[in-house]
């Protein structure tokens, strides 16, 4: 499981002023180095940049002594097909992370016109590969090819995107698995500041197999009362005022109001959003969430970071699990 043990003492003191507003119960900012308090009575940002290092360098630590146990580098490749621009550059950033943390890697690129055979018969290399731990086939295929039926392909001990049925059987049932990398992210996220979950009322707003159902069951896992909303959900605004905890993974930009937000809840904004003027934002309305939540996430910064730094993370424990 993703949770720290190391942050179980991290919370305020009976009585302080943020539990006596009904805050969560949050680290002191000056004993968390994920936190970057702006104000006293303003909320703590969630530093995702941050939080990616340290998971960062603890991959590299466990991919440097499974070296040592086992005499092979943790092994993550990645299937690339076409010539999707930002793929590439999504691509290329997880080369280079991996190879900073002792991961060894390989990107199989290949051409926009790959038919369904081809690309199964490579997953099929791969799931055959002693050495190979991870496997991750980028997001979105060409048109012509079915996303599922490559994600179906690959051998779920394998699948570090944790988006095999599998591992996401696994989730619902609560065994471990592969969990997908960016809700882990937001799972790992929340354990950093010290957040509780047990009994806390928490909505996940985006009901995505990707997103926003694997984080809605990780909540639930750790004792939280979900609520799951989604594009029919009935008064939006009401739903988020009552929870302690609010995941947006939409991709509406500033969907969710500040003046939503229960003062004190935790804010997690998994959006990314472009707008017209080249801004980024996510689902969340930053400014008017910031003076009432009690830790929210930046856009960008916050969760994005995270996703590449759980995905290595995932590629060690597939290696340690598979040897
Ligand atoms: P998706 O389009 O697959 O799902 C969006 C969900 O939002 C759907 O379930 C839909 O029901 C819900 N929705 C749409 N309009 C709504 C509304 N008005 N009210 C309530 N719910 C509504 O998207 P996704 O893949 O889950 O991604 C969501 C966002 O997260 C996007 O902005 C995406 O870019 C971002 N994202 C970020 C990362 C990261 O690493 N930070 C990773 C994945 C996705």
């Amino acid at each position: 499981m993703l949770f720290t043990s190391d942050i179980a003492d991290r919370t305020w003191p009976p009585g302080s002023p943020r539990q006596a507003s009904g805050g969560l119960a949050l680290p002191s900012p000056a004993r968390c180095c994920y936190l970057r308090p702006i104000m006293a009575e303003q909320a703590t940002i969630i530093d995702g940049k941050a939080l990616a290092q340290t998971v960062r360098g603890e991959v590299k630590t466990r991919a440097e002594s499974f070296l040592a146990k086992h005499g092979r580098q943790p092994g993550l490749h990645v299937v690339l097909v076409g010539d999707d621009p930002a793929s590439h550059v999504y691509v290329r950033n997880k080369e280079k992370a991996a190879a900073q943390c002792g991961i060894a890697g390989e990107v199989h690129r290949l051409p926009a016109d790959t038919s369904m055979e081809v690309l199964l018969a490579k997953v099929a290399e791969l799931n055959a590969a002693p050495g190979i731990d991870g496997i991750l086939v980028q997001l979105p295929l060409p048109k012509h090819l079915d996303d599922q039926t490559v994600v179906d392909a690959v051998d779920p001990a394998k699948d570090v995107d944790g988006l095999h049925p599998v591992n996401a059987g696994l989730l619902v049932v609560g065994r471990p698995g592969l969990r997908p990398c960016t809700p882990s992210g937001c799972m790992r996220m929340l354990s950093s500041i010290g957040t509780d979950l047990k009994g806390k009322r928490a909505i996940v707003v985006g009901r995505s197999t990707l997103v926003g159902k694997p984080i809605a069951l990780m909540l639930l896992a750790e004792n939280a009362t979900v609520t799951m909303a989604h594009s029919r959900t009935v008064d939006l605004a009401a739903r988020v005022a009552e929870c302690d905890i609010v995941v947006a993974a939409v991709g509406v930009p500033e969907l969710i109001k500040g003046s939503w937000i229960k003062p004190g809840a935790v804010v997690i904004d998994v959006g990314i959003n472009r707008l017209d003027d080249g801004r980024l934002v996510g689902d969340v309305e930053y400014a008017t969430a910031l003076p009432r939540a009690s830790a929210i996430t930046p856009v960008p910064g916050g969760v994005g970071p995270m996703t590449i730094a759980m995905l290595l993370s995932n590629t060690v424990d597939a290696a340690e699990r598979r040897v």
